[in-house]
């Protein structure tokens, strides 16, 4: 609550955040806009907390509609080095991010992603924003650079706590199979339920800077937290982003060239009795 208090007192709240300040309102305030971002900037300042003071600072810096951009810090979330190998992509990836967590993301000069807090009319996830705005403001806290590298797998390199920490905060990203995934979602489902934002989210949740957070747990083995976090910012998209319901594949005799990912209640019964869905699901091709 710091924050809060330091900016209401330099009286720099609504040119820090854009938003203007209802009198009497002793938060943000004001219209529904306000309101929605309120409630994710105190909800920021909760995680905040326990950090101590210093991360206040960030945390002001990074409300400031300028959050990130490794120019200016020494922690963020460099693209760079897909962004030179595939432009394109990067540009579908920040795309996806920008619908997804309501943010404007791009990158700054040096390919670090920073992002703005929008005026107006808010969609998004609620969830997606602030777990957005949360690693990029653990990365800054913590100076850690979450490096996005050209790869032919996607995953973090290393989940090991002891690992050296660049390996913890280092995304191999295959574009070809987040191709794959777009390519084999079913056509009621949006085709962006496991695309580039998603998969660059679902593994950003992987690293150091993004909680290390786990697709397993101890109550089942293909289900975890990175994969409930998702799965809670779909249902905030809308019904037809689907679910994922296993994040281990399931394979049938009755189509064995793929394997599926069942994304409703549906799919999953249909396919654990070896029959294939005909809607909520992702196919890939087996290797
Ligand atoms: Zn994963």
């Amino acid at each position: 609550m710091r924050a809060v208090a330091m900016n209401e007192e330099q009286g720099g709240f609504q040119q820090l955040t854009g938003f203007t300040r209802v009198q009497g309102n002793r938060r943000l305030g004001g219209s529904a806009g306000s309101a929605y971002w309120d409630r994710i900037l105190g909800e920021l300042m909760d995680m905040l907390g326990g950090f101590g003071s210093a991360d206040a600072d960030v945390f002001i810096s990074s409300t400031a509609g300028f959050g990130g951009g490794g120019s200016r810090t020494l922690g963020g979330i460099s693209m760079a080095n897909l962004n030179e190998a595939h432009p394109e992509e990067v540009k579908l990836i920040l795309a996806d991010i920008n619908e997804i967590t309501g943010l404007s993301v791009d990158l700054d000069d040096n390919g670090y992603m920073r992002y703005r807090i929008p005026e107006g009319n808010l969609t998004g996830s609620i969830t997606a924003a602030l777990f957005f705005i949360g690693s990029m403001n653990r990365a800054m806290a913590s100076e850690e650079i979450v490096n996005v590298i050209e790869s032919e797998v996607l995953r973090v390199s290393s989940m090991d706590p002891n690992a050296p920490i660049n390996l913890q905060n280092t995304i191999e990203f295959s574009i070809d199979e987040v191709y794959g995934y777009i390519k084999g979602t079913s056509a009621d489902l949006n085709n962006k339920t496991s695309g580039f934002g998603m998969s660059f989210l679902h593994e950003l949740g992987h690293t150091r800077v993004g909680g290390r957070l786990q697709d397993d747990s101890p109550e089942n083995p293909n289900y975890g937290p990175n994969i409930d976090i998702q799965n809670q910012i779909r249902r905030e998209l809308g019904t037809n982003w689907g679910q994922e319901k296993t994040h281990s594949p399931i394979w049938i005799a009755a189509d064995p060239t793929r394997n599926f990912f069942p994304y409703s209640d549906q799919a999953l019964k249909t396919l654990q009795e070896g029959k294939i869905p005909t809607s909520g699901f992702i196919w890939v091709k087996r290797l």
